[in-house]
C-alpha cells in the first residue's frame, strides 16, 4: 500500500500486518473522510487543511490493542492522529503529516458511576455516558451541543466548555475533570494517571500530550430542564436579560445564549414558534424556576414565544433548544450558505450590555452577534462566536482590530495550532508531549513551538516556560 497522504515512507501493508488482530480500515475513501472534522467553519482552515490525509486508520477495541497499536506505531516512527467523533472545530483531529489515524470509538464502557463523578473510555460518546447517567438522578456538569457524536475522550482534548457551564464553569474549572489516564507512545506504552489540575497538561492539548485512555468528569444532579425561547426588539435588551438571568437567585439556567434577529432568519424550525425579525435570548432552566424567569423575561422588556418540557418540545417535533447554541449556532446558518464563518471572542469582564451596544455599529453589516453565557473561575463571562460573512482574510483581521479596539479579547478560530486558540500559549504543555510523546509522534505539526524544544528535556522545557514563546 503507497501513502495515501504522499508525506510518509512507511510499508502500510507491513504495518496493517504488524497491527493484527487490531482492526483497521485502508480504503482510501473512508481514510480521506476520518481525516476531516468541522474545519471547514473556517475558509482559511478548509484551504490549508483540505488535502491532509493519513495513511491509515486503526480502531482499538481495548487498551491492550490501543498499547499494541502506539507501540508498532513508535517502532516505525509513524506519525499519529488520535480521533474520537471528529467534530473539532479547528482541524484538531487532521492528521497534519500523514500517518496513523487512530479512532477511539471502540473503546467506549461507561466504568464506573458514583456520586458525583463518571468514568468512561476515551471514546465513549457523550450522549450515551448521559443516559448512562439518568436512570443515577445524575448528568454530566457540562456537555457540547455535539453529544451524539463526540466523544467523552475527544471532549477533554479538545473542547472547553459547553451546555451546564453557566452553572458549573468551564472543563478547565478545579473539580470538573476529576481525574484521567493517558498513554505514552513508546516502546512500551504505559498508562499514566492525571489527578485534578494535573490533568490540565493533558486537557485541550489537541491529542499532542498522551492517549487519553479513561477520563473522570464530574456528574451533577439531573433536572427535567424546561427550554425556553424569548424575543427582543432590541440585541443589548436580550444580552441584558440573560445576564439578569445567570445573576438571579432564583433560577438556575444550564443554557444562556443570545443570537441576532438577523441569524434567527436562518432557522426554519423555528418559523411560527418564534416572533420573526426579533432577537432571540435561549434559556434552559430547572422545572420550578419557570414563573420566575417568565416575570424577569418581562420586566426585562422581552416576549416568551416558547417555554417547553421535553415532552411538550418532543411533540412539537422541534429541535432541542441548545441545538441553537454554541457552534450549532453557526451549523444552522452554514447549512444555507457555506459562505458564512465565524470567530471566538471574549467580552469584557462582568458582561455589560453597554460595551456589546458600544462595539455592535463598528463592526459592520457582515458580522452578526451571537452570545453564550458561562462561568469561567467563578465568574458569570460571555463569549461572543459572531457569524461572520466572510470577504477575505484581511477582513477578517479587521474584524479582530476592532473587537479588540473595544476591549474584547479574540481567540482565533482561524488557526491551526494549538498554541493559537489562547488555551496553551507557551511552551509549558510540551514539557509533557516529552514526557508522554518522547519522539514527538502525536500530531507534532499541530504546535507552533514543537521544533523550537523538541531536542530539549521536560524539564528544560518547562524552565524555558513562558520565556520565548510567541
Ligand atoms: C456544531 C458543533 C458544536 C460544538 N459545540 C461545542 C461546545 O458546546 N463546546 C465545546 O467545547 N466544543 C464544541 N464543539 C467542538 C467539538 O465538538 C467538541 O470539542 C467535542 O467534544 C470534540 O469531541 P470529538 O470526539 O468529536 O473529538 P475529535 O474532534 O475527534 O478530537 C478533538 C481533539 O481531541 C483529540 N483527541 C480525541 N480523542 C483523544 C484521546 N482519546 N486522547 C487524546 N486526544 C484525543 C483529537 O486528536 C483532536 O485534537 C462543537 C463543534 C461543532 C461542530
Amino acid at each position: 500500500m503507497t501513502s495515501l497522504s504522499g508525506k510518509t515512507d512507511i510499508d502500510w501493508d507491513a504495518f496493517t500486518a504488524a497491527l493484527a488482530p487490531v482492526e483497521t480500515i485502508t480504503e482510501p475513501v473512508l481514510i480521506k473522510k476520518r481525516s476531516r472534522d468541522f474545519f471547514w467553519y473556517s475558509p482559511i482552515l478548509n484551504d490549508a487543511l483540505k488535502r491532509c490525509f493519513g495513511d491509515l486508520v486503526v480502531r482499538p477495541k481495548t487498551t491492550e490493542e490501543l498499547a499494541r497499536t502506539l507501540a508498532v506505531a513508535y517502532a516505525h516512527d509513524a506519525p499519529i492522529t488520535i480521533r474520537g467523533g471528529g467534530t473539532g472545530n479547528y482541524g484538531q483531529a487532521v492528521p497534519m503529516d500523514g500517518g496513523l489515524i487512530v479512532e477511539t470509538t471502540a473503546l467506549n464502557q461507561v466504568i464506573e458511576i458514583g456520586e458525583g463523578y463518571v468514568t468512561a473510555q476515551a471514546g465513549a460518546l457523550l450522549a450515551d455516558i448521559n443516559a448512562a447517567l439518568a436512570p443515577h438522578g445524575a448528568e454530566l456538569a457540562m456537555f457540547p451541543s455535539t453529544q451524539d457524536i463526540a466523544t467523552i475522550g475527544g471532549f477533554v482534548a479538545g473542547g472547553s466548555a459547553g451546555i451546564g457551564s453557566v452553572a458549573n464553569g468551564a472543563l478547565r474549572d478545579p473539580g470538573n475533570i476529576l481525574s484521567l489516564t493517558a498513554m505514552t507512545v513508546t516502546d512500551t506504552p504505559e498508562l499514566r494517571r492525571f489527578d485534578g489540575a494535573d490533568a490540565l497538561h493533558i486537557h485541550h492539548a489537541w491529542g499532542l500530550n498522551g492517549v487519553i485512555a479513561e477520563v473522570t468528569l464530574r456528574t451533577v444532579k439531573r433536572y427535567d430542564w424546561v427550554g425556553g425561547m424569548a424575543t427582543f426588539d432590541s440585541y443589548e435588551d436580550g444580552y441584558a436579560a440573560g445576564y439578569a438571568i445567570a445573576q438571579a437567585e432564583t433560577i438556575h439556567a444550564k443554557l444562556l445564549t443570545t443570537v441576532d434577529a438577523r441569524i434567527c432568519a436562518y432557522f426554519p424550525k423555528l418559523e411560527g414558534h418564534i416572533r420573526a425579525g426579533k432577537h432571540l435570548l435561549v434559556t434552559m432552566i430547572r422545572p420550578h424556576d419557570v414563573d420566575p424567569l417568565r416575570t424577569l423575561i418581562t420586566q426585562m422588556g422581552g416576549h416568551v414565544d416558547l417555554m417547553l418540557t421535553d415532552e411538550e418540545r418532543a411533540a412539537l417535533k422541534l429541535p432541542h433548544v441548545f441545538d441553537f447554541s454554541y457552534n450549532h449556532t453557526t451549523l444552522q446558518v452554514l447549512k444555507a450558505d457555506r459562505k458564512a464563518t465565524y470567530q471566538q471572542v471574549g467580552c469584557p469582564i462582568p458582561p455589560d450590555a453597554k460595551a456589546i451596544a458600544d462595539v455592535r455599529p463598528h463592526l459592520g453589516d457582515d458580522v452578526w452577534m451571537h452570545h453564550e453565557f458561562a462561568r469561567v473561575g467563578g465568574e458569570i463571562v460571555t463569549f461572543d462566536l459572531p457569524i461572520i460573512w466572510f470577504q477575505s482574510p484581511e477582513r477578517l483581521a479587521e474584524i479582530n482590530i476592532t473587537y479588540e479596539a473595544h476591549g474584547f479579547t479574540v481567540y482565533d478560530a482561524h488557526t491551526w495550532n494549538v498554541e493559537g486558540g489562547g488555551l496553551k500559549p507557551d511552551y509549558t504543555h510540551l514539557a509533557w508531549k516529552k514526557r508522554m510523546d518522547p519522539k514527538g509522534l502525536l500530531n507534532a505539526a499541530k504546535s507552533r513551538f514543537w521544533d523550537d524544544v523538541k531536542h530539549l528535556d521536560p524539564d528544560e522545557i518547562e524552565a524555558k516556560g513562558h520565556s520565548n514563546a510567541g
